[in-house]
């Protein structure tokens, strides 16, 4: 039986941190500009305080400047808004992101209204979201991104294709879905509530599961051929005791009816943090007044 190409995210992420490096060191010498991001972190929660730390250490790899704030649990959220307009009003500022999830005493949808559209590096900003499913100019949510650049790997031209996108978050599903419509996919966007979630699986050239559904999608339900880009994360536990990661998809089966799929881990993870430092590059161009060149 055939299997699956294995779409490289490690690798992928790597070709565009390296166009981005490329790109920095070009805005530093053609216009004195480095491009920098501001990460605030409240409280210590473990598994934030990894991701923080690995943002910082790849936005100083890729030659920008990183601003790192570290704040303590109890912050006041009055605190943390006047710190956003601190870094909306400081130049060498060019994206902020304040990792989620926050402590409970503070509103995330204010804080995240709070952050200048044009610095909103996350994309999660309702101008931005609003932008991009107007098809203006925007900061796009950075796994949707990885998303499309990881499918068009594959296929760089998706035009015509059938899409089918499981899950409908403001920071995956909708995002995701609005990025194919750009390319030209016919999309159909799959929930919760969605009957017959097999057969409308089955008409999918083209399939994102971001449904936060542990090994949901079975390799049946998978047109043959079809390109999957798996987007769930869960950490198992094996009866050795040895922690392992899966997805959304369950891949044995999968590997075996896909004509391309994403593993788990290795897939779409890694483009986050490198389409992360690619909307930072974006931002960065666009407070010049142009657009940044191709960064896929
Ligand atoms: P959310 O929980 O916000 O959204 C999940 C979506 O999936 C919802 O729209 C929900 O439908 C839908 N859904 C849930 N169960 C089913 C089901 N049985 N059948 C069909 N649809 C279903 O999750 P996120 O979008 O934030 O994340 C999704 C997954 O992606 C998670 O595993 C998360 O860990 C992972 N993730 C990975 C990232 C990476 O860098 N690799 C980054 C971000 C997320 P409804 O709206 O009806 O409730």
């Amino acid at each position: 039986m055939s299997k699956a190409q294995i779409i490289d995210g490690k690798a992928c992420a790597k070709g565009v941190r390296e166009k981005i490096k490329a790109v920095v060191t070009d805005l530093k010498e053609s216009c004195g500009l480095t491009p920098g991001l501001a990460v605030v972190l409240v409280g210590a929660d473990p598994a934030s305080d990894i991701y923080v730390s690995n943002k910082v250490k790849q936005t100083v790899g890729a030659g920008m400047n990183s601003f790192e704030h570290r704040l303590p649990q109890e912050t006041a959220q009055d605190d943390l808004l006047s710190l956003i307009e601190q870094l909306n009003g400081d130049d060498q500022v060019h994206g902020i992101l304040v990792q989620l999830p926050l402590p409970d005493h503070i509103d995330e949808a204010k804080v995240i209204a709070a952050i200048d559209p044009l610095k909103d590096v996350d994309g999660f900003h309702s101008i931005n979201a609003g932008r991009l499913s107007t098809g203006q100019p925007a900061l796009v949510p950075c796994t949707p991104v990885g998303c499309v650049i990881l499918a068009k790997k594959v296929k760089p031209d998706l035009t015509g294709l059938e899409a089918v996108v499981i899950g409908r978050s403001n920071i995956v599903g909708k995002p995701v879905a609005q990025l194919l419509l750009q390319e030209n996919c016919t999309v159909t966007i799959a929930h919760s509530r969605t009957k017959n979630l097999a057969d409308v699986v089955r008409r999918a050239d083209l399939l994102v599961v971001a449904a936060g559904q542990q090994e949901m999608v079975r390799g049946t339900w998978i047109k043959p051929g079809a390109i999957v880009i798996d987007v769930g994360i869960h950490r198992l536990t094996t009866p050795e005791g040895k922690t392992k990661l899966v997805g959304d998809v369950a891949f044995d089966e999968a590997v075996k009816v896909a004509g391309a799929i994403t593993p788990v881990p290795g897939g779409v993870g890694p483009m986050t943090i490198a389409c992360l430092l690619r909307n930072t590059v974006v931002a960065s161009y666009r407070s010049e007044g142009v657009e940044a060149p191709d960064l896929g």
